[in-house]
């Protein structure tokens, strides 16, 4: 049996070729890359203005796999969850949250199935790394929240956070595809700065980020603002400590001045005190910073508690009093598992 190949595989360059080889006119390409990545359709035989001989050369030579919806969970919230089977059968999530009396309807996507970090307060951690994204399943994840977005909440997609299963600059080649995709006039047209790439903090691809100029925003995971509490929740700090860390965010804000944030998960008598508070300052003074602080959400086999809710409000207070741009994110979808570090497909 042939494998196919799927055709989003092939870059702009490659159909190019594919049509100047078979003796189509180059607009060709131009209608097909459209049906691609514009209009989004996943069968051949709907591309109407392509010559019936194309159709059946790619049909016959290529895939065109549509992303699968195996459940979908609706919390109370509004927040949905989508449980996705990839063409190897492998699973993701990928969540949509609405945000109520506004206008802002975000995704967030995973970048891998799977992921190597094991980060202890995050379920995808339990798991291992299975392999990397292909940029169209990324893209695909967008393309579906936008439509749902749409018919549930009469509103389009207005914001992507690369914050659900897997470390993005892991599969930095894809994610950045992605990227051009989602925001390329030819895809979905989305201005970068509504985009937020979320990552633990990998020195050198912060620094390669930079180089690329890229223009997206920036989160740091980083509940932790001492290398000792830190290396014992992220194993990865061992080889990419809070200094290489902070000198790389250093570079990234130099060259880009794209906007960074730092993530924080208040747990429980771990990182919620002012001690913690007054250290996580000493990272904010570098270049303009803004902290969240995120709501721990219950993860079977882990120790960590919830922080107290007065004691994550002083700790925000603190950093506001002293000039830092501080927001505490209660949790969303927590009742249907969908809430920040709770994906894991369960069964
Ligand atoms: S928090 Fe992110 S990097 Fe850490 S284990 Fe979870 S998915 Fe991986």
């Amino acid at each position: 049996m042939i494998v196919k190949k799927d055709i989003r595989l092939l870059d702009r360059k490659e159909l190019d070729l594919i049509v100047s080889q078979n003796g189509w006119k180059r607009f060709r390409a131009d209608q097909l890359w459209q049906w691609l990545w514009k209009k989004n359709k996943r069968e051949f035989a709907e591309m109407k203005n392509l010559p019936g001989d194309m159709i059946d050369y790619l049909s016959a030579h290529y895939d065109l796999v549509p992303l699968k919806v195996d459940r979908q969970q609706i919390s109370n919230d509004g927040t949905i969850k989508n449980r996705i089977y990839l063409s190897d059968g492998n699973l993701i999530e990928t969540v949509l949250i609405p945000v109520p009396n506004d206008k802002r309807q975000t995704v967030c996507v995973s970048s891998q199935v799977g992921c190597s970090l094991s980060c202890s307060f995050c379920a995808t951690g339990k798991m291992k790394r299975i392999r990397n994204l292909e940029a169209h399943e990324i893209y695909d994840q967008v393309v579906l929240a936008n439509n749902q977005a749409q018919t549930h909440y009469d509103q389009v997609l207005t914001n992507i956070v690369y914050m659900g299963m897997g470390e993005p600059l892991l599969n930095y080649k894809n994610v950045l595809k992605s990227i051009d995709l989602i925001t390329s006039p030819e895809g979905l047209g989305m201005s970068p700065r509504r985009i937020t790439v979320s990552t633990v903090g990998l020195e050198k691809m912060i620094r390669k980020l930079a180089d690329d100029e890229v223009k997206f925003n920036l989160a740091i995971s980083l509940h932790a603002a001492n290398d000792e509490k830190r290396s014992s929740i992220m194993p990865i700090n061992d080889q990419n400590n809070l200094a290489s860390l902070m000198s790389a965010l250093d570079y990234f804000y130099s060259l880009t001045k794209n906007r960074i944030s730092y993530e924080y998960i208040a747990l429980r008598d771990f990182n919620d005190g002012l001690e913690d508070a007054k250290e996580l300052l000493s990272h904010c003074k570098r270049f303009p910073v803004k902290v969240n602080i995120i709501e721990y959400n219950t993860i079977t086999g882990v120790d960590f508690e919830k922080a107290n809710e007065n004691k994550v409000d002083a700790f925000a207070e603190f950093l506001t009093k002293n000039g830092v741009m501080a927001t505490v994110r209660r949790s969303r979808g927590k009742d249907i598992d969908a809430a920040c570090g709770q994906l894991a497909n369960k069964e």
